[in-house]
């Protein structure tokens, strides 16, 4: 979009730059077709625990669909708080609940970076991110999350990152589990990133949306490392509730109080009855079931996947990033699949290179079935 676009059309200058997500291309175009083989989408495929759903109901029906106090329910913010010090090994000062993980990031990215600071971001990476970046007028710069190796794994280099940091870096970005690599940091990475965020002055802005959906055993948090970590969660995919809009943000008391200053001024509250509904029946929800059914998942696409695409087996969130088979630049791939139903996400979504694709398989086996047949036919013809 040019300025003078702009000028006719009465837009601010900052929302200059922000296209679309391409995601929502996708959606756009699933609405027009019969039967698709959908394995673009970034949420669960399950709905939400009946126990859940049933303290939902009766929290509207009990009256409580005023606003809250615009941190939350103290008793909410008390439970995340200790669950993150039980976990990490580390409490977080002050605890917000949000808007889902995305108010969280709008909170965050406009309480901290000024225009002309610098944010370090996955690529590839959420696209949510470097929107929200540019909107608050910061230079944003990219390490490459990329395996150096076929089949290696979705990794940081630290030497990399640390080469990037200069004295107007405010913000190291982490996302782990990655959408949409589904990569997982190692202990060491996280320790490496808090190490360069703290020689650098910067916080260390950490995106756990995916935390419950690992894979490996050692999941680890900046937050154990660092004291200028902003530990962003959320329930939507856990718990099968990306409609509800719930999520927090967990770090220094300084950050959270500006942040919550803004929530008064912007979303007010996280919705009323889902705070009530989350915290009543969360402790008697296990949620180990949801995670091996995605582990399962997980298992079947990376042995059906095997040899016909370079795919870095998935270590969490329920996304794998092949490479696009050698014969298809990524526009014809997408292109190709969708002749076939199939419909996934373009790597150029999610990065600065056209390279890989994203397949969620957020989906029944029967459908993720269809879609795996798609795809090794489509790589057959390639190769
Ligand atoms: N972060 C990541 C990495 C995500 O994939 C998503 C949802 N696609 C979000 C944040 C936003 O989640 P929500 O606002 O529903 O909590």
């Amino acid at each position: 979009m040019a300025p003078s676009s702009n000028k006719a059309s009465g837009l601010a200058d900052r929302v200059r730059g922000i296209e679309p997500s391409g995601i929502r291309r996708i959606f756009e175009l699933m609405a027009t077709m019969q039967d698709p083989i959908n394995l673009s989408i970034g949420q669960p495929h399950y709905d939400p625990p009946e126990l859940l759903v049933e303290a939902a109901c009766r929290a509207i029906r009990a009256g409580k669909n005023r606003y809250t106090v615009t941190q939350g329910l103290p008793e909410f913010n008390q439970r995340v708080l200790d669950e993150i010090a039980a976990r990490h090994g580390a409490r977080p000062q002050s605890c917000l609940l949000t808007a889902g993980v995305s108010g969280a990031l709008v909170l965050s990215f406009l309480c901290l970076l000024d225009p002309g600071d610098e944010i370090l971001l996955p690529d590839p990476g959420f696209v949510m991110y470097r929107h929200l970046a540019t909107l608050c007028g910061a230079t944003v710069r990219y390490y490459d999350v990329y395996p150096r190796s076929p089949r290696g794994r979705f990794g940081v280099d630290l030497a990399e990152v640390e080469a990037l940091c200069s004295p107007r870096t405010k913000i190291v970005f982490v996302n782990s589990p990655s959408n949409p690599t589904g990569g997982v940091l190692t202990r060491a990475e996280i320790q490496g990133l808090c190490r360069i965020a703290e020689r650098c002055g910067a916080y260390l802005v950490s995106d756990e949306i995916y935390d419950l959906f690992c894979y490996v055993d050692d999941y680890s948090s900046p937050v154990t490392y660092y004291d200028r970590t902003l530990l962003l969660g959320g329930f939507s995919k856990t718990y099968g509730i990306p409609g509800w809009r719930m999520g927090y943000a967990a770090g220094p008391a300084a950050v959270l109080d500006a942040m919550k200053t803004l929530q008064q001024f912007s979303f007010v509250c996280a919705p009323a009855p889902f705070q009530y509904a989350l915290l009543e029946a969360m402790p008697a929800i296990d949620l180990a079931p949801y995670r091996e059914q995605y582990r399962h998942k997980r298992d079947m696409i990376v042995r059906e996947l095997h040899p016909a695409y370079e795919l870095s087996p998935p270590e969490g969130a329920f996304y794998a990033f092949p490479r696009v088979p050698a014969g298809f630049d990524g526009e014809a791939f997408l292109q190709a699949a969708l002749e076939q139903k199939l419909l996934v996400v373009p790597g150029k979504s999610f990065s600065t290179r056209d390279t890989h694709f994203r397949l969620s398989y957020a989906a029944d086996d029967a459908v993720l079935q269809q879609g795996l047949a798609v795809l090794n036919g489509l790589a057959s013809r390639a190769g």
